[in-house]
């Protein structure tokens, strides 16, 4: 007896060390646009899986192994970087693939709907970066805003998705913190990760479409931060976007990265800034320098892990990241007008200290 109960323990150690050097999970699709039509690949149950779709007229739905995508024929327009109205603005970031409690604190504060659809009528909701790595729902994270930005636009809304230094260090394949779930999807796919993102397809030239900022109304967003050397140098938004942009994946670039390109993509860049919210954070003389060179009221912030969304320098910068990343609590920042609060992942209104 007490051999049989040694080797049942034996056999289900090694079933579970196996499932852990195997285990089953699904991710995808990736979707590649080739000249006569799209590549799916997807993995289902561990298993890699493809298929070709020939040129789409109408918005392919994609659902397999409890994945789901809708790929759209046609890019959307690029955002612009400034927008004005009398709507309400809701802004979160640094989602890390924390789907489910991204959509659990969307859904409690009306973003979206109990079918996950947008009911922010003619709201404008900012990400202000950081969908991707450490956790391992990104791809999900990724269709499902791909998605939701359509809905809003048919609402009359809007999805404003930047850029964050997590997207960018996987486009260029730094992939030091992807989840090692997605290490196993390209090896089982024979790609390399950043392939997946990498131009002609459908989620890396959507990336490529979004921007590193966007201004509404007397608010500004941003991942990581405006460095006042931006303002001193007088770079308008629009220049510093641009020049992020033409120079965005390494491997793409017929010359590497140097002057103002490389200082934007470095740690005083917008994507990896730290300084309004680091121990030797800048004076407010600095913050009030960038506030009148951007002519906005804020400066919205993601990047930098916080508990709660709160305020620095009287208001003038708000810190957004509330630690979605860590999988068990976020919050929403909303605007509208003069009025400017949180929302709490169960959807209460909650003042911003
Ligand atoms: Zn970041």
């Amino acid at each position: 007896m007490k051999k049989l109960i040694t080797i049942l323990f034996s056999f289900s150690t090694l079933l579970s060390v196996c499932a852990n050097e195997m285990p089953i999970f699904n991710d995808g699709p990736y979707v590649t646009l080739t000249e006569d039509f799209y590549k799916l690949e997807w993995i289902c149950k561990g298993k890699a899986k493809s298929l070709n779709v020939k040129q789409l007229k109408e918005p392919l739905i994609f659902s397999e192994c409890g994945l789901q995508a809708k790929v759209f024929p046609q890019q959307l327009k690029p955002d612009l970087l400034k927008y004005q109205g009398n709507f309400k603005i809701a802004a979160l970031s640094d989602v890390h693939g924390q789907y489910e409690l991204m959509l659990d604190l969307l859904r409690n504060n009306q973003i979206i709907n109990d079918n996950n659809k947008w009911r922010f009528s003619d709201g404008h909701l900012v990400i202000t970066g950081d969908m991707f790595d450490r956790g391992d729902k990104v791809t999900e994270v990724a269709w499902f805003l791909y998605e939701l930005e359509r809905q809003a636009l048919a609402a009359g809304g809007k999805v404003h998705l930047l850029l964050g230094n997590h997207e960018v260090m996987v486009m260029n394949g730094n992939l030091k913190y992807l989840h090692s779930k997605y290490q196993r999807s390209a090896a089982l796919l024979s790609r390399p990760f950043a392939d997946f993102f990498r131009e002609n397809t459908v989620l890396g030239d959507w990336l490529r479409s979004k921007n590193i900022a966007v201004k509404i109304n007397d608010s500004l967003f941003v991942h990581g931060g405006f460095h006042p050397g931006l303002a001193s140098a007088k770079l308008n938004l629009s220049i510093i976007n641009q020049i992020f942009k033409e120079y965005l994946v390494e491997d793409e670039l017929e010359s590497p990265r140097i002057g103002i390109a490389r200082y934007l993509h470095e740690s005083d860049g917008p994507i990896w800034y730290r300084g309004y919210l680091s121990e030797h954070s800048i004076s407010e003389i600095e913050i009030d320098k960038l506030i009148n060179h951007f002519e906005v009221k804020r400066i919205v912030v993601g990047h930098t892990s916080q508990t709660i969304i709160g305020t620095r320098y009287q208001g003038k910068v708000v810190a957004i990241d509330a630690s979605i990343k860590k999988g068990r609590y976020g919050e929403v920042l909303f605007i509208q007008g003069s009025k400017i609060w949180r929302g709490s992942l169960s959807g209460e209104v909650m003042l911003l200290k």
